[in-house]
């Protein structure tokens, strides 16, 4: 885990892009982060400054197709006016589509209509999402599956969990060779099939293939008071984002206003069995480093793997499997 630009091209990597919570402060932005996974990069939440950070950590706002806002509180959504600006400013090819909850439609419309080239009508795409707790699926391809479930915070809020597909299996080309498999077939072998060989015998697959790794997943969960309910939805993920907004000494303030102690976060961690949390949406009160690793601390008394977000941070979610 660093700050070095690694190579994208396989694997999940998480990259912070503000950790600031409501109050704006000079040496941070607010809420955003970039997940890749495989060749996709995926924006969740864009608080004021996005643009700016993403320039600034060099991610290619050209291959953004996928905005997911978690709810309409300034902090998590006042930069997509300014990124949807730029991208309609530079002809922007693809659809951009914009997933959040209820209110979302309403703001992309007008952000369209202002900041936007006519032109651009329809190829800007709301959608609002209701979990109605459930979780519930809002966007697939053949990379990764993301699902939506709430929050519970002052106004409508749903967290994300992404799931990388599972990858094909490697094709054993020795044994392959040695039944006699046509080329034509080794791609269906590499999805599981078995090989059927002209006489009938058939080739278990497992003689064929070895496994891949394990397909990654992540969690983003802010804003959010400590709500236990969204364990089942983010059960054994490998990475969780949990806002940790304020230490114990606040827990009172925390749940005044919708959001979540360091502890409290690692709780959830802990209930989910995840395999790694990054703390972040600070408080203005936890300004230094020494600040925040008082709140790390204290999520470590409950839970061993805690990571505290810092902007620009990259976070390599096959370091975390190899260090478990
Ligand atoms: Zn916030
Ligand atoms: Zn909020």
């Amino acid at each position: 885990m660093n700050n070095r630009r690694p190579n994208f091209n396989d694997g999940m990597y998480l990259q912070v892009i503000g950790v600031g919570s409501a109050r704006p402060v000079p040496e941070r932005h607010p809420s955003s982060q970039v997940l890749r996974v495989r060749d996709r990069v995926f924006l969740i939440d864009c608080g004021e400054g996005t643009q700016m950070q993403l320039l600034k950590y060099k991610v290619p706002i050209s291959r953004l197709h996928r905005i997911f806002l978690t709810h309409l509180h300034g902090d998590h959504c006042l930069g997509v006016p300014g990124l949807l600006s730029t991208m309609s400013l530079v002809g922007f090819q693809h659809p951009v589509h914009i997933y959040g909850p209820e209110g979302t439609k309403d703001f992309v419309d007008r952000i369209v209509k202002y900041f936007c080239r006519t032109n651009d009508e329809g190829n800007i795409v709301a959608h609002e999402i209701n979990p109605d707790g459930e979780a519930i699926m809002v966007y697939e391809d053949h990379v990764v599956e993301v699902h939506a479930f709430e929050l519970k915070h002052k106004v409508s809020c749903v967290g994300y969990r992404f799931n990388e597909k599972p990858l094909q299996r490697h094709l054993r080309r020795d044994q392959a060779d040695y039944y006699g498999v046509p080329v034509a077939y080794f791609g269906r072998i590499k999805q599981g099939d078995d090989y059927i060989m002209p006489d009938g015998t058939i080739v278990p697959n497992e003689d064929l293939t070895s496994p891949n790794r394990p397909p990654y997943s992540f969690a983003y969960c802010s804003d959010t008071i400590y709500f236990p309910e969204i364990v089942p939805f983010i059960q054994g993920v490998d990475l969780l984002y949990h806002e940790t907004t304020f230490g114990e000494e606040l827990s009172d303030k925390a749940h005044a206003r919708g959001h979540s102690t360091a502890l409290e976060a690692a709780k959830i961690a802990r209930l989910a069995g995840v395999k790694a949390l990054l703390m972040g949406h600070y408080s203005t009160r936890y300004k230094t480093i020494k600040e925040v690793e008082m709140l790390r601390l204290e999520a470590e008394s409950q839970f061993p793997n805690v990571i505290a977000g810092e902007e620009g941070l990259i976070i390599d979610v096959s370091e975390i499997i190899k260090a478990k």
